[in-house]
């Protein structure tokens, strides 16, 4: 498997001049206020005036975070890098921060939070999501007790069911509010982390679909949270479809229909909201 390098601006810029220490600023919206405003030339669907944040969610440190190597070294950024966003396209990060992160305190009694999440770009200058600002490529979720998400091991075999379970969580916090989740072995560009954009081919429509990355999405889910044992090839086939009316049976969520996830972006969004949240502590689903 290849490194994949940090891409776009926001790696090439002098760290020191982004670092924002996380003690002098408080949490939530004076984050917003304390970093300025960069309006980028760039042209795209949106041409949004392009905003860097310190944080994502209420408040969450984000790190700038190289992928971990195959020998388990992994650079990780002092606090609260600054990333440069669409501003909408922010308000759609910190919902799903957000969405993790109440899953986590939720399951834990209050006891765990989200610490920080890694990131290694958001917008780059080239074309597509990233080229407006419109999508994350996501690395590392740590929680306040130390149990971690890393996008490039945790969804291995070798690491166990409680790291896949996690990497899966993760990314189906990301799919509730973002219609483009790429996982690893998507594509060869996101080979080694979570990709999380705005649009799946020009479409912001949350509907769950046949497509690679949502089929592989699903596949991933079911090995991970029924021990299904189905191929991860991004085919929805038989197999595929056999183990996910499974999975949404235990879910109590209906798989086909007007109310499913096909069909209705509530139910994606509770399919995604369930997996989160048992993903966030690692725990199977009920049979
Ligand atoms: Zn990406």
């Amino acid at each position: 498997m290849t490194i994949h390098q940090p891409h776009g601006p926001d790696t090439d810029r002098p760290l020191a001049a982004t670092v924002v220490g996380r003690r002098t600023l408080l949490k939530g919206a004076v984050v917003a206020a304390a970093v300025p405003a960069a309006v980028l030339g760039t042209a795209g669907p949106s041409a949004a005036a392009l905003t860097k944040y310190a944080t994502i969610g209420t408040g969450v440190d984000q790190v700038y975070t190289r992928i971990r190597d195959l020998s388990g070294s992994q650079y990780v950024h002092t606090r609260n890098y600054s990333f440069t966003y669409n501003p909408s396209f922010h308000d759609l990060c910190n919902a799903w921060a957000n969405t993790y992160g109440s899953v986590l305190r939720w399951n834990t009694a209050g006891a765990t939070e989200v610490d920080w999440i890694g990131c290694i770009g958001v917008y780059a200058n080239k074309s597509g999501s990233h080229g407006t600002g419109d999508a994350f490529d996501l690395t590392y979720v740590r929680h306040t007790n130390g149990v971690y998400m890393d996008a490039n091991y945790s969804h291995t075999s070798g690491a166990g069911i409680a790291h896949n379970r996690r990497y899966a969580g993760v990314a189906w916090a990301t799919r509730k509010h973002l219609a483009e989740v790429g996982i690893v072995k998507s594509d060869p560009t996101h080979g080694n982390h979570i990709h999380a954009g705005r649009y799946k081919n020009g479409s912001s429509s949350l509907l769950l679909g046949k497509g690679t990355w949502d089929t592989l999405l699903v596949q991933y889910a079911c090995n991970a949270f029924t021990g299904a044992g189905i191929a991860f090839d991004g085919a929805w086939g038989n197999q595929t479809q056999g183990a996910y009316v499974e999975m949404m049976r235990r879910l109590g969520i209906p798989a086909t229909g007007a109310s499913s996830p096909f069909s209705s972006v509530t139910a994606l969004q509770n399919m995604a909201h369930a997996l989160a949240a048992r993903g966030s502590v690692a725990s199977a689903l009920p049979a």
